[in-house]
């Protein structure tokens, strides 16, 4: 009976106030919110949004989440990672 889930994504915000609000068509300010809200999405089964905001060149014709191996985690997280 949570009334504001956290977001699945692991940003400890409400999935309302976080990935929620891109889902709704809000678009991502970043391309960390827009890793986050795919994330979000792959969880949660929304294949909608992961078809509306995967780029065509690489983008499946039919998406079935049950044979996507790759999606195991969020290990992308902003682009600090020199060292
Ligand atoms: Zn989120």
């Amino acid at each position: 009976m949570s009334d504001h889930p956290i977001c699945p994504c692991g940003s400890q915000a409400t999935y309302k106030e976080c990935c929620g609000q891109y889902h709704s068509g809000a678009p991502a300010p970043t391309p960390e919110a827009l890793m986050r809200s795919r994330f979000s999405a792959f969880v949660q089964n929304k294949t909608d949004y992961l078809m509306a905001t995967w780029h065509p060149s690489t983008r499946p014709e039919h998406l079935d989440l049950r044979d996507s191996p790759d999606w195991v985690g969020l290990s992308v997280l902003g682009s600090d990672t020199n060292g």
